[in-house]
């Protein structure tokens, strides 16, 4: 990991809201730079600020007595409630704009994991709604790996899993995240799985929530593929599939 794909995800990591393998590789990266360190310090700074003074309703209370004085030339305004109240004034300014730093910093990556994810809960759920889940329907990894041959301009990495209790069932291509994607169809026991498998960008993918609308969703970088794992099977078996797959291609079996 460096700099570049470190300093996007600070945010996250200070929040907690990693998974724990992107976690820790954070954590030795922080730990070994000096200026992603500093980056997290003052992350961690502004959100304890906000943390301790961004909820105070005293300030606009304030600033509207002084404002309306102010505006009046109010003689009977008492004198003391002007910098008391221009303090307060000052401080909800900071607090504001503090607040839209954070927000704006935050937005693209915000929105850009909740597309990705509802992209591909939607890519899941439409197939089996319209029940086009594979094109090519085998068990054989050998079956289905040259299926993709010119559908794709990449070949996905393909594996039975059906060994581990997770058979392959087919492929199929779909749309998500503006390309076209290998879609690889497990099983397990009732629950379809649907591997969806793209070459990785340069820099880390965006992090989606582990769930949404009741589906469980897990990622993997294997083989210079982002690949990401869809299904209604529940969050500790999933898990295990994504590993299982991923750990067959990193030991080169
Ligand atoms: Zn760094």
């Amino acid at each position: 990991m460096n700099c570049d794909q470190a300093r996007p995800l600070l945010g996250a990591y200070h929040d907690g809201e990693l998974e724990p393998a992107l976690r820790d590789e954070i954590a030795t990266h922080v730990a070994g730079c000096q200026a992603c360190a500093q980056a997290l310090a003052r992350h961690r700074l502004l959100a304890e600020a906000l943390r301790a003074h961004a909820p105070r309703a005293e300030a606009p209370a304030a600033l509207h007595d002084w404002a309306r004085a102010a505006v009046r030339g109010d003689a009977d305004a008492p004198t003391s409630a002007a910098p008391r109240a221009r303090s307060g004034w000052l401080y909800a300014a900071f607090a504001l704009a503090a607040c839209v730093a954070v927000a704006v910093g935050l937005a693209p990556q915000l929105a850009a994991r909740d597309v990705l994810a509802r992209d591909l809960v939607a890519a899941h759920v439409r197939a089996a709604v319209t029940g086009h889940v594979s094109d090519v329907i085998s068990t054989d990894q050998h079956t289905v790996k040259p299926w993709f041959n010119g559908r794709l301009d990449f070949s996905p990495p393909v594996v039975d899993l059906a060994d581990a209790g997770f058979p392959l069932e087919g492929g199929r291509v779909d749309y998500v995240d503006e390309r076209t994607v290998a879609v690889l169809v497990y099983r397990r026991n009732r629950h379809p799985i649907d591997l969806f498998v793209w070459p990785a960008r340069r820099g880390a993918p965006p992090l989606v929530p582990a769930t949404r609308d009741g589906y469980q969703i897990e990622h993997r970088v294997v083989a210079g593929m982002q690949c990401w794992a869809v299904s209604d099977l529940n969050a500790a078996e999933l898990r295990e599939f994504v590993e299982r797959y991923a750990g067959h291609f990193q030991t080169g079996r």
